[in-house]
């Protein structure tokens, strides 16, 4: 049976975060059961791009800051890392994000190592799903002596929710994660690459910052929700069960979550996993918003409402008001589908990844039906 501690933690307070997160760990065996002096362990961080913490789109440095010092107090060595995703003049901007989210005054402050996953080298792994040939994961993840996964309680506009299973696609370091988007454009085969990850990268700890969360149409345009919760598991696919328990949904909801069940990443079954800490049973969060494609996904098993279903996606489109022209989205399509002048969105090249809805700075890139629709009457008309 699987484990959980789910902690009510309603404020980024070093102390009440080091209280919690030591309560925490006691209740899954105490941290010297995890790590003992001398080891490096890395903090593997929800990264996602450039974001102030305010925003709740990536783990918020002061809970990084707690488990440095903890760590430190321990004997350990501490390092910091993971990779953004996107690109601007063909570089992902993982030192800008290191930058703009304090992680970086975090580690100097603390005497953690940054390690940017971009430039620390990669190992060659061989996929188990297959999905890809080989695959290349940032090198720290196996350098490390102990890996602790730290993802961020947010929605994502595609994949609905996005946590400890998912967290791990910033292994990936730089632009090769858009070439994952291109070969995996279904959540369900995305779950596939992520479920690689965890295979190949030994995590010993998944701890989700969920003190604010992200709602609607996360991983970085939606709105902070204050969930008031830390859930931690050394089982991330039971971390992410009861996660999305909180939010009225189970696993099958979650497309990314799916190859992560079915290839027994983890424990699924809510009544096989042991809840402890503050509460017993998943704490619902009234009133959080989830995405609007979730309403569509549901339905998923009858032929004619997918069909309905895949005409009435949202599918992107540049708000050109709102666009301050920096090419994160062009330059991060995996298939090129956006004019670099112009903005517009190719939908015969479009494979409806969202990665330019997640990756704009500027919450630029809407995500709409009625251009679906209006295509599908200029079409109706250029035909009659
Ligand atoms: S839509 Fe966003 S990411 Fe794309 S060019 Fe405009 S501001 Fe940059
Ligand atoms: S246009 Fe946007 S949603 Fe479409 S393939 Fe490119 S990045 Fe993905």
């Amino acid at each position: 049976m699987s484990k959980v501690v789910i902690s009510d933690c309603n404020e980024y307070n070093l102390e009440l975060l080091t209280r919690k997160l030591n309560s925490g760990i006691a209740l899954l065996g105490g941290w010297e059961k995890y790590v003992s002096p001398g080891m490096k362990v890395l903090l593997k961080v929800n990264l996602i791009g450039p974001k102030a913490p305010e925003t709740a789109a990536i783990t918020h440095p002061e809970f990084v800051r707690a488990l440095v010092r903890i760590l430190k107090g321990l004997g350990c060595a501490v390092w910091i890392g993971d990779s953004s995703g996107g690109a601007i003049a063909g570089i992902a901007p993982t030192a800008r994000s290191l930058k703009v989210s304090g992680l970086e005054q975090v580690a100097r402050e603390e005497g953690a190592e940054i390690k940017n996953f971009d430039r620390e080298g990669v190992v060659e792994v061989i996929p188990k799903s297959g999905l890809g040939g080989k695959m290349y994961i940032a090198k720290p993840l196996f350098d490390a002596d102990f890996v602790i996964n730290l993802p961020k309680f947010k929605t994502h506009s595609a994949g609905i929710y996005t946590g400890a299973v998912k967290n791990l696609f910033g292994c990936i370091p730089g632009l090769r994660k858009a070439e994952y988007h291109r070969l995996a454009p279904d959540p369900r085969d995305m779950g596939e690459v992520l479920t690689d990850i965890h295979q190949a990268v030994k995590v010993g700890l998944h701890i989700m910052d969920g003190v604010t969360a992200m709602q609607g149409e996360g991983p970085t345009a939606g709105t902070v929700y204050p969930a008031g919760k830390l859930l931690m598991s050394t089982d991330p696919l039971a971390l992410d069960t009861v996660a999305v328990a909180m939010l009225g949904l189970g696993i099958e909801d979650i497309p990314i979550l799916v190859s992560a069940w079915t290839r027994n990443l983890g424990e699924s079954d809510l009544k096989e996993i042991e809840l402890v800490g503050d509460f017993t049973s998943p704490p619902q969060l009234k009133g959080f918003k989830l995405p609007k494609r979730l309403k569509l996904i549901k339905p998923r098993n009858y032929k004619l409402v997918v069909k309905v279903i895949d005409f009435l996606k949202a599918r992107p489109r540049v708000n050109l008001k709102v666009c301050k022209h920096c090419n994160m989205c062009v330059e991060s399509c995996p298939v090129q589908a956006i004019d670099r002048e112009t903005k517009v969105v190719n939908y015969s090249l479009c494979i409806e990844c969202m990665c330019c809805h997640e990756l704009c700075e500027h919450k630029a890139v809407e995500l709409r039906r009625d251009n679906r629709i209006l295509d599908f009457f200029g079409r109706f008309r250029r035909r009659t």
